[in-house]
């Protein structure tokens, strides 16, 4: 490794930082779990300028770690040891809006990307719940939404990446041109390319929202009907949530119907479920308050740059059987009497052949089922820590045990082995390793968690 500073000999369009405060800024993640000061961190003005740092990298066999809003868990963002981290949040324009597109710089956020296409009457077909992270940090891993049943994950809906790859060479790629770097970089976890510029496909947009949000006594009871209302296609979102607003765990289920003109009737909206239909909460409001519902979490202290709480969140795919299963674990272990408002369980279907990119690995099923907790533990609190990581790895390895290809969710706080790592990726292994050593053959862009 050199000892050499970086980047003397460049000018640059965006800076290099090495002072002890911004280094300090970017030592860990949400998550709070893993940290590691990087010797500089580059906040790029172009991607000239990540193509720069990456050859310097290269040469002088310095690891890159890639960096958004680092709202990720488990040190996907972290720095090795001696490694320097590129912040992509500086490059965060939306540029052009056409008929059935948009282009932004990877580090734009998602709120910023929906404003511009809302603009044009237009919105990405799948969204995550919360918009303000970024488009390069959600593509890296997959980007799983509300209608993901209906048109496939984030990286299903990407039409061009512009790519900085280990050798500094900028790429442009497609389902066309270069594929193998294309589908490789969608899902590849920040491991085979600085993604720098995207082009997003959009679809119209609706005027308004309906949301009624009916309470289930069980999970299964609840998975049941999420499952019939997207099989059948009688709304457009169906999503799960458990939370314990009084003390004790409660689950409710959380239909959407977009609509322009006259309002859908809310009693067909929930004909024949299950739930306490009759004690259904109805909010009706225009789409874009509807996409924003989340937006204020962004003034958390629970989810700012430092916060009071450790996020050792899991997540994974699960079968229509299984998911009822883990959450019922999950309530069984949790203590609702510590939950806040913030601490829930989400679930929702996810139909397979919706997806058609080849990462993220997802399970061999026709439905499955997507299962996430986001539980905060006290940071002082380092047994609740502890406890919780262990029953990450229980769940993750009853989910595996099911045959679940696409169990090890590459966003959970759970440390998977290199074996495991393989196990989820299966089919998907040999072309994902194989863009690894013709994009990065030195290893440049290494993780904390070893995959390759
Ligand atoms: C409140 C909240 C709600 C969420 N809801 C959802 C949801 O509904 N659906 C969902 O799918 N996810 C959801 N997430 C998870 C979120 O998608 C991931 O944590 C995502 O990684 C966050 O984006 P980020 O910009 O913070 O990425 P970061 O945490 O900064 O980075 C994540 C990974 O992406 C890599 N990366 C970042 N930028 C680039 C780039 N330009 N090129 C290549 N690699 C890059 C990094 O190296 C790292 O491996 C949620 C997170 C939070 C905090």
């Amino acid at each position: 490794m050199s000892s050499q500073p970086l980047l003397q000999s460049v000018r640059l369009d965006g800076k290099l930082l090495t002072d002890v405060e911004s280094l300090q800024r970017v030592k860990t993640d949400l998550g709070g779990l893993l940290s590691e000061v990087p010797v500089a961190v580059l906040r790029p003005g172009s991607a000239a300028d990540v193509a720069a740092m990456m050859r310097e990298a290269a040469a002088a066999q310095i690891p890159v770690t890639i960096r958004g809003t680092a709202r990720s868990v488990y040190g996907q963002t972290v720095a090795l040891p001696g490694g320097v981290v590129i912040d992509m949040t500086s490059l965060n324009s939306v540029h052009a809006v056409g008929q059935d597109r948009v282009t932004a710089d990877a580090g734009a956020t998602w709120s910023a990307v929906v404003k511009a296409a809302l603009a044009h009457g237009l919105v990405p077909p799948v969204l995550t719940d919360y918009l303000d992270i970024t488009v390069g940090g959600t593509l890296s891993w997959g980007g799983l939404g509300l209608t993901s049943w209906r048109y496939g994950l984030q990286v299903d809906n990407v039409l061009e990446i512009e790519v900085v790859t280990a050798d500094g060479t900028i790429r442009r790629c497609s389902p066309d041109c270069e594929p193998d770097l294309f589908h490789a970089v969608l899902g590849g976890m920040g491991l085979v390319g600085v993604m720098t510029r995207v082009t997003l496909r959009l679809i119209p947009a609706p005027g308004r929202a309906i949301r009624l949000q009916i309470p289930y006594g069980d999970a299964a009871a609840m998975n049941a009907d999420q499952l019939r209302l997207a099989q059948e296609e009688r709304v457009d979102t169906v999503q799960g949530i458990v939370a314990a607003p009084e003390g004790r765990w409660a689950c409710m289920m959380e239909i959407v119907q977009f609509y322009d003109g006259e309002r859908p009737d809310p009693a067909r909206m929930c004909e024949g479920l299950n739930g306490a239909v009759e004690q259904a909460r109805i909010i009706d409001t225009d789409f874009e308050t509807f996409l924003f519902r989340y937006g204020g979490l962004s003034a958390l202290p629970c989810l700012g740059p430092v916060t009071p709480h450790a996020h050792p969140w899991w997540s994974t795919m699960a079968s229509p059987e299984l998911a009822p299963r883990l959450i019922d674990r999950l309530v069984s272990v949790l203590d609702p009497a510590k939950a806040t408002q913030f601490d829930l369980i989400i679930t929702y279907p996810m139909r397979a052949d919706r997806s058609r990119t080849p990462l993220p690995s997802l399970p061999d099923l026709d439905w499955f089922f997507a299962v996430a907790n986001f539980w905060c533990v006290d940071y002082e609190d380092r047994q609740e820590i502890a406890d919780v990581l262990s029953e990450n790895r229980r769940l993750f390895e009853r989910a595996a045990a099911d045959h679940l290809q696409g169990s090890a969710d590459p966003i959970a706080a759970v440390d998977y082995s290199r074996i495991e790592w393989m196990a989820h990726f299966a089919k998907a292994w040999p072309a994902f390793h194989a863009a690894k050593r013709k994009f990065d053959p030195q290893g440049i862009l290494d993780k904390t968690r070893k995959i390759f």
